[in-house]
């Protein structure tokens, strides 16, 4: 059994990178168009808070961009997945389905909730959501009612499931949404690294009944912090818009509120950097892509290491570009996270998983041996849609 070659993986990073660079981050935003101008405008006319015509702008292009009915904008893509939820009814002591294999707001929006993370595999083509897997598991522990799905074993209600589209890689919906009817489980798709990743040709976020965007600085597009709901349900649209918007009754000049409410509202100045990032979006992906293709081909000839691609059902944003180690290096993965670091290329491994965190680690889960590979062997490499020019 041959060793792994670390040398050839980091004189191989360094083919595609740029040598001019004291470090290289992970993922860093990009600020070329019309921030200046937008921002600037929110400033000269004083409309810098809550309303105002950026966000208005901002949420026409995303329902645009996406191809929903309907995209309210959020203070933030955690918010934005809590909404979600409250929108398909997730309540006090329900269980929700998530990947264990995850960044942590997952599962937290659903706590936020009062409901309890019921966490499930990964597969190793998508990274995401295993719905093959899940699909057997809940043909075991589930039993489907006239008044919804519960589990065998906390005879609690299950509620919903929300796939992650991993590192912008979509997971595989048609046997989810399926699933999902079957099991009468609310499909929300965790889209918040998926902006500008499609299925079968659609734009993530059009498989859940509602679905969740972010705009966090380190995600391909940013407005600072922010985050978005999608949905193709005009009712649930507004919904969205009168809940995020702390559900005042709209008067001109009463101040009246018919629900609990949330202060979820994304500032105009931050749309208006939204504004300007959404505009360049495209140019962004086309960037991202051609820097994933370089990383496949240095890394083609290199034993021990895969450089992962898009399943061929999507065509994916590469968020943040992954390396995969055999399984029989994995225990390389630690020095090979540390002598990259050192050399000013920054590289992280997965989340640690969801099972595994304090809090968490009483939830109800099924087997998730492919998400424990996964997070022992995964590596994410820079990722800048900008690094290469
Ligand atoms: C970034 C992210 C979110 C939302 O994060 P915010 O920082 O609140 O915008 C939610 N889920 C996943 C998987 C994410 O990566």
């Amino acid at each position: 059994m041959s060793n792994l070659d670390l040398q050839a993986i980091i004189r191989s990073l360094k083919t595609v990178l740029p040598n001019d660079k004291e470090s290289i981050a992970l993922h860093e935003p990009s600020f070329c168009g019309n921030e200046w101008k937008y921002v600037k405008e929110c400033l000269d006319t004083g409309w810098v808070s809550s309303v105002g015509k950026f966000v208005d702008k901002f949420e026409a292009m995303l329902a645009d961009y996406t191809g929903v009915k309907q995209a309210v904008a959020a203070v933030n893509g955690t918010a934005a997945l809590h909404i979600c939820l409250k929108l398909v009814a997730v309540e006090q002591g329900d269980e929700v389905l998530v990947p264990t294999l995850t960044f942590v707001a997952t599962a937290n929006a659903v706590t936020y909730c009062g409901a309890i993370p019921h966490f499930v595999d990964s597969e190793e083509r998508t990274l995401g959501l295993d719905p093959w897997k899940l699909l057997e598991y809940l043909s075991d522990i589930a039993n489907v009612r006239d008044d919804g799905c519960f589990n065998r074993l906390t005879s609690r209600r299950i509620k919903a499931a929300i796939p992650m589209h991993t590192f912008g890689h979509p997971v595989d919906l048609d046997p989810l949404v399926e699933m999902c009817s079957r099991f009468k489980l609310a499909l929300v798709e965790d889209a918040a690294q998926s902006l500008g990743s499609y299925y079968k040709g659609g734009h993530t976020g059009n498989w859940g009944k509602v679905s969740a965007l972010s705009f966090n600085g380190n995600k391909t597009i940013t407005t600072g912090g922010g985050g978005a709901i999608l949905t193709n349900d005009e009712e649930l649209g507004k919904q969205a818009k009168h809940l995020t918007t702390t559900a005042r009754v709209a008067h001109k000049w009463a101040i009246v509120h018919d629900h609990i409410g949330y202060n979820y509202r994304l500032p105009n100045i931050d749309a208006a950097l939204g504004c300007a990032q959404l505009e360049q979006l495209p140019g962004f992906i086309k960037e991202k892509r051609t820097l994933s293709e370089s990383y496949r081909k240095v890394f083609e000839g290199i034993p021990g290491v895969h450089f992962y691609t898009e399943p061929d059902f999507a065509k994916s944003n590469y968020w943040l570009n992954v390396l995969l180690l055999d399984e029989r290096f994995s225990n390389h993965r630690d020095v090979l996270l540390e002598m990259t670091n050192n050399d000013g290329i920054m590289t992280r491994p997965a989340w640690m998983l969801m099972h595994k965190l304090n809090m968490f680690k009483d939830c109800p889960k099924m087997d998730l041996s492919v998400a424990e590979s996964l997070e022992r062997r995964l590596i994410n490499i820079p990722s800048s849609a900008t690094l290469m020019s």
